[in-house]
């Protein structure tokens, strides 16, 4: 891979430049068409704050224009921070590398589609300072604007969440919400190989609030989520919460066990009866019911010891291959 331009190294002796107020973290994957109106949106809202920020962009190997439109962009916005991923690593291991990084004393993850309203940076920020809260999520109060199959998949993972890991999970709440920086170095300190943040971050027991929203439509280009990574991210989040499926094997091998001991009584019944039926239909469907019950038990257990195996790994989760924090200032525009 080719390497980032390399830069003269900041003069010697000059300061880092003080930790600012809050940190606005956005995963971005192939986002080139939202992120102008993106920009456009955070910076007047950002700056009217009037308090030390910084924006980490956290591009998650786009493929596109994203990272060249971001480095345009940072020449014209120092706030801006642009941490390049070395290959697509994924929406929460994007998120990672962000909160990672991420300096503020407050830090904010958003989407980059303007799905959730920047505005709410604010309320987040005042409500967090008012109950000195450790998180404030943002919840999700009307998702009128997402797909039927949107709506309804997300439905069924807040309720399948809430029944196996237990009630803590809040309902409608992704990844735009607030964390302090007691919270951000808590979660640092964590080994977690594939962690499903708003799950995790609930499950730890901070002192939360919550700001409602509606769910805006993306503003631009196309989920990033297709079908394959919903899935992973539900069964991320079943494996990391939940060993209810693995008790799953017992249940199902009780209940076929019975079954077998009521069809045991029939046969017997037929041959004391002299009942000769053939017999094949009853004997395939038993072979290929307990064949399947045995296969769903193996893959569940396959889960879990795919969990077990990248925890044993403790390889990292994401390479960054550039941070601008690193670099000195890029020059000022021209007049
Ligand atoms: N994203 C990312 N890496 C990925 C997939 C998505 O950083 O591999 C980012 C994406 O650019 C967006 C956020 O994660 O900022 C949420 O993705 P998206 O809006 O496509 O998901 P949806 O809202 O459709 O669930
Ligand atoms: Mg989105």
């Amino acid at each position: 891979m080719e390497a980032p331009p390399t830069t003269p190294d900041r003069t010697p002796g000059t300061p880092r430049p003080a930790a600012p107020t809050l940190s606005v973290v956005v995963p971005m994957y192939n986002e080139e068409d939202a992120l102008v109106p993106l920009i456009d949106r955070l910076r007047p809202l950002l700056d009217g704050l009037g308090e030390p920020y910084e924006v980490v962009a956290v591009d998650d190997g786009s493929r596109d224009a994203t990272p060249e439109l971001l480095h345009g962009a940072r020449r014209m916005w120092p706030q801006l921070r642009v941490v390049r991923l070395r290959r697509n690593a994924g929406h929460q291991a994007a998120l990672t590398a962000g909160l990672h990084r991420a300096r503020g004393a407050y830090v904010v993850s958003i989407d980059a589609d303007l799905q959730d309203p920047p505005e709410k940076i604010v309320d987040m920020l005042a409500l967090a300072r008012r109950d000195r809260l450790d998180v404030v999520y943002g919840v999700r109060s009307d998702r009128g604007t997402d797909t039927g199959f949107k709506r309804g998949t997300a439905g069924a993972y807040y309720w399948l969440m809430r029944r196996l890991a237990g009630a803590w999970v809040p309902r409608q709440a992704g990844d735009f919400r607030l964390l302090s920086r007691a919270a951000v170095d808590i979660l640092r300190e964590l080994p977690e190989q594939q962690p499903v943040y708003r799950l995790l971050i609930p499950s730890l027991g901070f002192r939360g609030g919550e700001v409602d929203y509606p769910r805006a439509a993306r503003v631009a280009g196309e989920t990033k989520y297709p079908l394959r990574r919903m899935v992973r991210l539900a069964v991320d989040s079943v494996t990391n919460f939940s060993a209810a499926p693995l008790k799953l094997a017992t249940w199902l091998g009780l209940a076929s066990f019975l079954f077998c001991l009521l069809m045991m009584v029939f046969g017997l019944v037929a041959y004391a009866n002299d009942v000769t039926v053939p017999g094949w239909a009853s004997l395939f469907v038993a072979v290929l019911l307990l064949g399947g019950v045995q296969l769903i038990c193996l893959g569940l257990l396959g889960e879990y010891i795919g969990r077990i195996y990248t925890a044993v790994q403790q390889r990292p989760t994401y390479l960054v291959a550039e941070d601008t924090a690193d670099a000195p200032a890029p020059p000022a525009p021209g007049p």
